[in-house]
């Protein structure tokens, strides 16, 4: 029997899955979420939807204000009967859109304006107290949109082996890349993602640590799938 948590009003459980870029989140998440037949919620999406549209509206990324008055005009919304689920921004089917290298970049702006997080962290729960059983992955999932969800997990890897993982990935797509490079990026994304006044990237209260180091994708996912088996109501 799975648990319940206390803050969706008993509909359903909510799984956290946070930890740094390159650790896997997204893949885990979502892989945990099809076995127990959860949904999945990919908030990185929703900062990614809000810097693509700061991107077409040829916003200035450097002004908090500007990006916070488009977020309010953003409608983000999922379509649960996809896997993964389908993003639309204002209607419009956007998902193949988000990991383009605009939209990411936008993204690592957008991600610390104190106005967008409030907006996103509320949607977040409401989808949360809405859809009742969800796996969902972030930054900041287990400290501050779901801190009693009963099962947290941080993800973690050495940077060298999240940069090696991201390498290959990159050099499977046919693109040229320089492994020194990318270890840099994934470094000063850390700093950005564990340095900011808001939503910073932090080991929740109470969560798993996972070291994924010397792990393959799909022992993360039996790992936390047993593990959340295993917890009682
Ligand atoms: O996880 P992903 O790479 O898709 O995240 C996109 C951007 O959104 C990153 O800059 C990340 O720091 C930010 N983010 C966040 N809080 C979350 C999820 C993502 O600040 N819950």
């Amino acid at each position: 029997m799975i648990a319940r948590t206390a803050m969706d009003g008993g509909k359903g459980m909510v799984i956290t899955i946070d930890g740094p870029a390159g650790t896997g989140k997204s893949s885990v998440a979502l892989a945990v979420a099809e076995r127990l037949k959860f949904d999945f919620l990919d908030t990185g999406a929703m900062y990614r939807a809000i810097g693509l549209e700061a991107v077409h509206r040829n916003a200035n990324l450097e002004d908090p204000r500007e990006l916070a008055f488009i977020a309010k005009h953003c409608k983000i919304e999922f379509e649960w009967s996809k896997h993964p689920p389908g993003v639309l921004l204002n209607g419009d089917q956007v998902g193949h859109l988000l990991r383009g290298s605009e939209a990411t970049r936008a993204a690592s702006y957008v991600a610390v304006v104190p106005a967008i997080r409030e907006q996103l962290v509320q949607q977040q729960r409401a989808i949360g107290k809405e859809r009742g059983n969800l796996v969902t992955e972030g930054r900041d999932q287990g400290s501050i949109v779901f801190p009693d969800a009963p099962c947290k997990f941080y993800l973690d890897a050495t940077p060298h082996e999240r940069a090696r993982r991201r390498v290959a990935q990159l050099r499977a797509r046919g693109e040229i890349v320089d492994f020194n490079e990318i270890l840099d990026q994934i470094e000063s994304r850390d700093r950005r993602d564990q340095s900011r006044s808001v939503g910073p990237l932090a080991v929740p209260q109470d969560a798993e640590i996972v070291d994924t180091t010397n792990m393959t994708q799909s022992q993360v996912v039996d790992h936390i799938v047993d593990r959340v088996r295993s917890v009682k109501v």
